[in-house]
């Protein structure tokens, strides 16, 4: 890449190696044992998160099921208070594990820092339960449901979790796996001695940047969201804050746009969703001053498809990056999906 592209912020964009794709005609040739599978927050022996493996035990945890080009380390992710029970929740498949088969293969990250690891083998998991019986059972989809805390700075809070979108149809063929990632970080500007009760005319006012290795959320590989900076202000008895960040959206042309915006807590503006075109992703953005921090929250929802062939157009879309066009007329559907699962669980 030349020196003028990189400054322009224009990337080649990365097209999948049609030749290593799995196609629906590959036969998947069922191991005759069943073997268990790492869950999406196990990168070690004694990794997880603080639903899975709150107390960093020896866990289970097979290498080999990760791919070549990601080597297992153990996430990061910060260790909670206190003590807990480990969750004995396992996940297992008789998928072939071969690479070539496709099975292996996970969702890419939506931030670097941020280690869930879901390959296809947990979508056919939870699925084929789902074809075969009647529902998949709490316990599958919760060895999907992750929480932790990770290491970067500022630290990011997380959660993931998967449920089943039915699509309205009483036809298990219809239904398919949507997975949501919540992330949350917060940021404060150090106003010093100031305070709401300080004197009227005594303004205070600071901007920061924040760190280039940690502004990028990446929800697909179509769009970047970057947060640039943030500002604190004190006046008047009272305290303000801002955040300014940027998305790169890359549209079904192949043409980049950029829009910069400002979160300014004076206006409470409210940032629009993105609704990726070229997948299947939505993308939500919000920000809350409480105190002194302003808590930055992304969620991210996305489709993985019914989960029965690595070779699913849904799943090489979310996983590997095999581009579709997508109309406006379902933007919206998967985050309503999980409020309703919500409501019915809060009944
Ligand atoms: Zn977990
Ligand atoms: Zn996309």
């Amino acid at each position: 890449m030349g020196k003028l592209s990189q400054l322009f912020g224009i990337h080649k964009k990365p097209s999948p190696d049609a030749a290593s794709l799995p196609t629906l005609s590959t036969e998947l040739v069922l191991s005759p044992e069943p073997w268990q599978g790492n869950l999406p927050c196990v990168h070690g022996p004694t990794d997880g998160c603080n639903r899975h493996n709150p107390s960093r035990e020896a866990i289970f945890f097979d290498p080999l099921l990760f791919p070549a080009s990601s080597p297992a380390k153990p996430s990061g992710n910060h260790k909670p208070n206190g003590h807990y029970d480990k969750n004995p929740i396992t996940i297992s498949s008789s998928l072939p594990r071969t690479p070539e088969a496709g099975c292996l293969a996970p969702l890419p990250r939506v931030h670097k820092s941020v280690p869930y690891t879901l390959p296809f083998y947990h979508v056919h998991a939870i699925m084929s339960q789902l074809r075969s019986d009647t529902s998949p059972s709490e316990s599958s989809l919760s060895a999907l449901a992750c929480e932790a805390t990770t290491g970067s700075n500022p630290s990011l809070s997380w959660t993931a979790r998967c449920v089943v979108d039915n699509h309205n149809s009483t036809s298990v063929d219809d239904a398919t796996l949507l997975v949501e990632y919540a992330l949350a970080f917060t940021v404060e500007a150090d106003l010093g001695s100031w305070n709401e009760s300080v004197a009227h005319g005594r303004a205070v006012a600071k901007a920061m940047l924040i760190g280039s290795g940690y502004r990028d959320f990446t929800p697909c590989r179509h769009f970047t969201l970057s947060f640039k900076s943030h500002r604190g202000e004190g006046k008047n008895h009272v305290r303000s804050a801002g955040v300014s960040f940027s998305r790169r959206v890359v549209g079904p042309n192949g043409k980049a746009e950029e829009s910069k915006e400002e979160w300014r807590s004076e206006e409470d503006t409210v940032a629009e969703p993105t609704y990726c075109a070229s997948c299947w992703t939505d993308t939500y953005i919000s920000f809350r001053l409480v105190g002194n921090v302003v808590i930055v929250s992304i969620q991210v929802y996305k489709d993985l498809g019914a989960g029965a062939h690595p070779a699913d157009p849904k799943w090489l879309t979310a996983a590997r990056g095999v581009d579709i066009q997508r109309g406006p007329a379902e933007f919206g559907r998967m985050r309503m999906v999980f409020l309703e699962a919500d409501q019915e669980e809060g009944q």
